[in-house]
């Protein structure tokens, strides 16, 4: 274990296991209809991304988007694009891939920037939820964990942009933010 995480709240053996169980999911839900277009959310549902779509069995594309609130404002709906996707998603079925719905706030606005892209669909795969964190309304249709309202790193997770590449999620020691 790195020397900095306190402790482990979500094993690398439990994280490759649920996903699994979700890319079935996924699969068995888009049987027989047009295969969905995975758009993951840089950075850090890169980890969770290339875990999930391992697993699954139809013949889909993935893209990425970059997005970033606007500092200083409450209002909701307010993210800036950093990074756009590559095609057009007019009549898409997409599978947004998240690695934790916080606030809600991201996921409620690009799911309505998708839709208005013309999406057909979009539905959400978050590897961990916080539910008691939610301000606004949403709820991932595939969600790999929940966990208690405490701040989380690895698997995609940062924190200052570092600990993404721990295979696993914790809770990094008190020290860490002193
Ligand atoms: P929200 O749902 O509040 O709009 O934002 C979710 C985003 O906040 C996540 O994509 C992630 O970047 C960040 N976030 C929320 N909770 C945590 C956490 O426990 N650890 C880390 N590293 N990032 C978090
Ligand atoms: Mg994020
Ligand atoms: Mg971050």
């Amino acid at each position: 274990m790195h020397q900095l995480i306190k402790k482990v709240l979500v094993t690398e053996e439990q994280i490759i296991a649920r996903s699994k169980e979700l890319a079935k999911q996924i699969t068995n839900d888009y049987a027989g209809k047009e295969a969905p277009l995975f758009v993951a959310l840089l950075k850090g549902s890169v980890p969770f991304l290339a875990e999930l779509v391992k697993h699954v069995e139809m013949d889909i594309e993935f893209d990425f988007m970059d997005v970033s609130s606007y500092e200083g404002t409450e209002s909701i709906g307010d993210i800036k694009i950093l990074k756009d996707l590559d095609r057009s998603i007019k009549g898409l079925d997409i599978i947004l891939v998240e690695d934790i719905v916080d606030t809600g706030r991201t996921l409620t606005t690009v799911k309505q920037t998708l839709l208005n892209k013309g999406a057909n669909s979009v539905k959400i795969v978050t590897l961990l939820d916080k539910p008691d964190r939610r301000v606004v309304e949403i709820k991932a249709e595939y969600t790999g964990f929940e966990i208690e309202n405490e701040f989380v790193v690895g698997f995609g997770l940062d924190y200052n942009q570092k600990f993404r590449n721990l295979p696993y999620i914790g809770v990094l020691k008190d020290e860490c933010y002193r």
